[in-house]
């Protein structure tokens, strides 16, 4: 063959085999679907690639809606019946009642219908501690408090109900769970996350996931889940949000990767991408990411959807793009399937341009098309588009949903200190309780309540006990005063008098429930108020037991000192107080333990998997990693002892399971529930290792004078790290399994 037959059949074969890919993808695909796609006009395609906010369907200003709510038919015709609008989310300004909810899904549904194609719309919301813009609804602690229980049946079950709830009302997708890794203290959405380790993330995520979408998300009792954000968000180098992240992709690939890639594995229907930066290069034009991470290397097929306004973003606040249209190209260029645009319709004219303009083929739109109807289908939308079956949800808001969120808050709340065994407290103790956080309800829920920053009280559940309430309910005598509002000290002499006529002071000090740009804070301290609340106390010369109430870890150092015990409550939601009160009472023995490392000082952000030149002091000694309080940490009215750490051999193959075991006794007065947490230490590798990391856990129930043995399978390729290149490894040498003072070593061969 000549050289220019060689090259023909080169490109005959290249031709060839591209067809037939399409081909054998097509085949693949839905028929049905395929079908409406081909006759949609482009218009219709940029519909549904389009998900708008509920402000710019009804009645009133954006963000300032006229109530009670209602849709504005001409806007809803302009969206549905002009724009073809595919997806819309939100709730206008706060919660709506179940019947709300379900008129408000039904009048979008039905129009939707009378449009030629009849693709039913999918709803959006961030239902991320339960179905937070229900009226009465369930909710659960927020996520970080959940992984304090390290229990994942507990998870999966808050998720169902959550799922149970939103889908209830009509919305089949659920903006959750967030598995961004906290390892920025400082950032805005600690809460919202399983906190700073990547194996506690990557089971709770998937528990979460199991959760919310069970077996078939068709189910009217399910939804689709949303993983948030893809990828590397929760890391910002400034701590605040949306602020750029520099992160080596092998530190991504270690610390943020797994909890997605586990997700997606689980079956998780969709995505949402990273609002912010990564290495200079905004995630919503990172094709690298977008595509060949994410679909290539992951396999993910559902929806990714970008996050508010991230498009436009790309010209107004990142600068990467010199104009709106460069903006929309840029994105879809990079993978992105729906765009939370979510205010206007720019986005679907200028994409309407670019398709005319042959800068993005209509190829490209179908395969997003393909697949969010992909995702309505699988939520059973087109033969059901308002999403709920009548008569259907006995359970709704039921004395069950609320006595698993009492369980998951009874076993997240985290005793840190218990000098002298002050807790637990008898009834007939006179209690002396203040703070911001005694008698609130909006505190101790956090944001994604009712509202997006869940701080306005008027939409409060009255029938859900504060501290304050549930307090009153263990004890005989309640003295309460305000003594401090979030950020005004109010306490006066006389209220020292009466704290000192009382056996014990209580103090629930909190932060203001926030998330995002504005929960950012410049500083983790504790702000003046709350310190000098306790430092007044501290007159009254009685044990103070503190309360934190907070979206993240705030430094406490200096007040630590003058508090008996300490509890982490974290924001536990409005089923949680009686578990709170029930833990200060002894009801329940408290079991969580914390899932971030607890920062002594502001400028001393490590976590507890952090490297060991991270450990030296400035007298080259290695006591320099001191923390607050540790990862893990957390106390119980009874008392552990752990003993016989086993491992099934001395030495292991890459592939090989290893075994480990080890006993744990109650040597207490009463039953405890105990987290056996598995540390193994790469002794030596070819990057620097952790001192430890994380690799199972497991909780378990162990009655008075018991022993319990806790078993962890693991093959050595869980021991992988990311190494030079990259890639997963698994390295021969020493290994230390470390659990709680006991020590192990093994080799790999
Ligand atoms: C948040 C997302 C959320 C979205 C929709 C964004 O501002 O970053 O987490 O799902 O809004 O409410």
């Amino acid at each position: 063959m000549n050289y220019l037959n060689k090259i023909f059949v080169f490109f005959f074969v290249i031709v060839l085999t591209s067809n037939w890919t399409v081909a054998q993808d097509d085949k693949a695909k839905d028929k049905d679907l395929l079908k409406i796609i081909k006759k949609m006009s482009v218009k219709e395609k940029v519909g549904q690639m389009t998900q708008i906010n509920i402000d710019v369907i009804s009645v009133g200003e954006l963000f300032n809606l006229e109530e009670p709510h209602k849709l504005d038919t001409p806007k809803l015709e302009k969206a549905i019946k002009e724009y073809y609008v595919g997806s819309f989310l939100n709730a206008g300004g706060h919660d709506y009642t179940l019947e709300h909810w379900r008129d408000v899904i039904k009048t979008i549904q039905d129009m939707a219908m009378e449009n030629k194609r009849e693709v039913p719309i999918i709803y959006g919301i961030d239902a991320i501690h339960g179905a937070g813009y229900l009226t009465n609804s369930t909710l659960f602690p927020q996520p970080l408090a959940q992984a304090a229980t390290f229990n994942p049946d507990l998870v999966k079950q808050g998720a169902a109900i959550t799922a149970y709830e939103t889908r209830a009302s009509g919305i089949p997708w659920n903006f959750s769970p967030v598995l961004d890794v906290a390892r920025q203290p400082l950032w805005s959405r600690v809460f919202e996350t399983y906190g700073e380790d990547v194996y506690l993330c990557t089971e709770l995520g998937k528990a979460c996931v199991e959760g919310y979408q069970g077996d078939d998300i068709s189910d009217p009792t399910k939804v689709a889940a949303c993983l948030k954000h893809f990828y590397g968000y929760s890391w910002p180098f400034t701590g605040k949000d949306r602020t750029p992240v520099y992160a080596h992709e092998r530190t991504l690939r270690e610390y943020f990767l797994p909890p997605f890639q586990a997700a997606i594995n689980e079956g998780a229907a969709s995505i949402m991408i990273n609002s912010g930066e990564l290495n200079g290069i905004p995630v919503h034009i990172d094709k690298s990411i977008l595509t060949d991470l994410l679909r290539s290397e992951l396999g993910f097929e559902g929806v990714a959807v970008t996050d508010w306004e991230d498009i436009y973003k790309l010209h107004r606040n990142h600068n990467v793009a010199a104009s709106l249209k460069d903006a929309v190209r840029m994105a879809i260029d990079a993978g992105v399937d729906m765009s939370m645009t979510p205010l206007d319709y720019q986005f679907n004219d200028l994409l309407i341009e670019l398709v005319d303009e042959g800068e993005i083929t209509e190829e490209r739109l179908d395969q997003s098309v393909y697949r969010i109807l992909k995702m309505k289908k699988k939520l059973g939308l087109f033969e059901n588009p308002y999403g709920y079956t009548e008569g259907n949800y006995d359970n709704l808001f039921s004395d069950e949903f609320q006595k698993a969120a009492y369980n998951t808050a009874a076993e997240g709340i985290t005793l840190l200190k218990n000098e002298d065994n002050i807790l637990p407290l008898k009834k007939d103790k006179k209690v002396f309780l203040t703070g911001p956080a005694a008698d609130s309800r909006i505190l101790i829920n956090g944001a994604w309540t009712r509202t997006w920053q869940g701080t306005d009280p008027k939409f409060d559940d009255p029938k859900k006990l504060t501290i304050r309430q549930a307090l009153e309910n263990n004890f005989d005598q309640v003295d309460y005063v305000e003594g401090s509002t979030l950020d005004e000290l109010k306490i006066t002499d006389a209220h020292v008098r009466q704290a000192m006529n009382s056996d014990v002071v209580v103090v629930c000090l909190a932060e203001k429930p926030s998330t995002e740009i504005p929960g950012n804070i410049d500083d983790l301290n504790y702000n003046e108020s709350s310190i000098e609340l306790i430092k007044a106390l501290e007159e009254a010369e009685k044990n103070i037991v503190l309360v934190l109430v907070q979206n993240r870890p705030r430094i406490i150092r200096e007040i630590e000192p003058l508090c008996s015990s300490i509890i982490m409550a974290y924001q536990f939601g409005d089923n949680g107080a009686q578990a709170l009160a029930d833990i200060i009472s002894g009801k329940v023995n408290p079991s969580g333990k914390l899932p971030i490392t607890y920062p002594k000082h502001t400028n001393t952000l490590l976590t507890y998997d952090h490297k060991h030149t991270e450990k030296f002091d400035v007298n080259f000694g290695t006591e320099a990693f001191d923390p607050q309080f540790e990862f893990g940490d957390g106390l119980s009215y009874t008392s552990f002892e752990y003993s016989d750490l086993k491992i099934d051999k001395k030495s292991f193959s890459k592939n090989e399971d290893i075994q480990i075991t080890v006993n744990v006794k109650n040597t207490g007065n009463r039953a405890g529930k105990e987290t056996v947490l598995l540390f193994i230490a790469d002794d030596y590798a070819s990057v620097t290792p952790s001192v430890k990391r994380l690799r199972g856990f497991q909780k378990k129930n162990i009655e008075e004078g018991k022993t319990e043995t806790y078993t962890f399978n693991l093959n050595a390729q869980d021991l992988a790290f990311i190494g030079i290149d990259n890639k997963p490894v698994v390295e021969k040498g020493s290994f230390t399994i470390l659990i709680n003072d006991l020590k192990e070593t093994f080799e790999i061969q």
